[in-house]
């Protein structure tokens, strides 16, 4: 077995943050936490802190850090604490990390998440977000700095677990046809369609299978996570977005498939719970314990499949329509998902008016080839703005 690994947690208080750091616990033999980073619930922060003794705590703001130092000073705990995007950028990149879990939520992951890719860490990539925005470049980057990408998302994951080696050279290459990304088709996959107008934003983040945090929840039952994953997959396994089929099954219990040309389908199984693909991706090649229950096939009993509805469903359309385009496309998309749902959260728009705003941006804005990061924070801006506009003149 290797050495001791020291592990940064960006996100450390959402949840795969917790996730990753108690399957973290279960190995102290393996993993010993060198930073944690939070937003917001610095209470929370300061037990992890307290728990896990990391060398480094980062949060958003100088006052936020004072106030964190001065409450873990006063119980002796010697960690160091650092604010704002440079903050998460030096411990993301720092030469004492050997391992990052990328588990910020939404675009303000990138930029540490592309500094730990860019000082060659193993990076565990939760923060899909992070990817879309920016994947011709991130993938450039991970090949130029020789960083190791693991997918942490439990579709990419499987999908990571089925494909052969050699499938960054193309997937033809390898004899695989196609890969079946699954969906649980979220809260709302049978409610009538009329009714999407009113459901709240409680409704939509009590998924049936996963518990996760609010983003994520509301991007599941507009199945525009499976959007953003199915471009997050086109970017890790070297797909086209027509060699991505999504695939709803309700029970969450295959977490995706590879279809081969002889006919032959994997496909990974497990109960729904994060530590899985976390403990794998933590370990691998190696496998360890994760805390998760054993697979009852005679519990599961059976397993269904459906094909998705875009009427139902249209940020689905919108994503495979980025995807395809390709360029700052992504960018635009995600920008305006993340004020869309924002705004849905904060009572400022409906649930049906996500993919109208995110619809409306991409109309707006014309789309073009990516050339430097500069070029995706701005279509990232952009996006923003003409989301922001949009609710001015129609949210509430
Ligand atoms: P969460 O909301 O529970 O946690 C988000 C974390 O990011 C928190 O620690 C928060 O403090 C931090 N954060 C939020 N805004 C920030 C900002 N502006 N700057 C710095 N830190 C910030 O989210 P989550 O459900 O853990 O998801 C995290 C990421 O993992 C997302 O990209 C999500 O799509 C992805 N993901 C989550 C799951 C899941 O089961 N939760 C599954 C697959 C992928
Ligand atoms: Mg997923």
């Amino acid at each position: 077995m290797t050495s001791l690994q020291h592990i940064t947690v960006l996100g450390a208080t959402g949840s795969i943050g917790l996730s990753t750091l108690d399957v973290v616990a279960r190995h102290p033999d393996r993993y010993t936490v060198f930073a944690l980073t939070a937003y917001s619930r610095l209470a929370e922060l300061e037990q992890l802190c307290h728990r896990f003794r990391p060398h480094f705590a980062v949060v958003a703001t100088e006052a936020d850090a004072r106030f964190l130092f001065k409450k873990l000073q006063a119980e002796n705990i010697p960690t160091k604490v650092l604010f704002g995007e440079s903050g998460l950028i030096e411990v993301a990149s720092h030469d004492d990390v050997d391992a990052v879990m990328a588990a910020i939520v939404g675009a303000a992951g990138l930029s540490p998440t592309l500094a730990a890719v860019r000082a060659g860490k193993k990076v565990l990539l939760a923060n899909k977000e992070a990817l879309v925005m920016s994947g011709s470049l991130f993938m450039q980057a991970v090949r130029t700095h020789g960083a190791q990408l693991l997918p942490i998302d439990s579709e990419h994951n499987a999908i990571f677990q089925c494909l052969p080696p050699g499938y960054a050279e193309g997937l033809a290459a390898v004899g695989v046809r196609r890969i079946l990304l699954t969906a649980s088709g979220g809260p709302f996959r049978e409610t009538p369609v009329a009714q999407l107008s009113s459901v709240t934003p409680e409704q939509a983040c009590a998924h049936p299978n996963w518990s996760m945090g609010r983003k994520i929840s509301v991007d599941s039952a507009t199945m525009m996570n499976k959007g953003l994953e199915l471009i997050e997959a086109c970017w890790l396994f070297n797909a086209s977005p027509d060699q991505v089929e999504v695939v709803i099954h309700p029970q969450s219990v295959i977490h995706s498939l590879v279809d081969y040309v002889d006919g032959s389908v994997l496909a990974q199984l497990g109960n729904p719970d994060m530590r899985t693909p976390i403990a794998h991706a933590l370990a691998w090649p190696e496998r360890m314990e994760s805390g998760v229950s054993p697979l009852d096939l005679f519990t599961v009993a059976r397993l269904d499949f459906q094909a998705p509805d875009e009427v139902r469903f249209p940020c689905l359309r919108l994503a495979r329509q980025a995807a395809e385009a390709g360029g700052t496309a992504p960018a635009l998309l995600n920008a305006a998902n993340e004020v869309a749902v924002e705004a849905f959260l904060g009572g400022r728009a409906r649930f049906d008016e996500i993919p109208a705003i995110i619809g409306h941006v991409l109309a707006c804005e014309a789309v073009v080839e990516v050339e430097n990061l500069d070029m995706v924070m701005q279509a990232d801006c952009r996006s923003r703005e003409l989301a922001k506009a949009w609710l001015n003149r129609y949210g509430r």
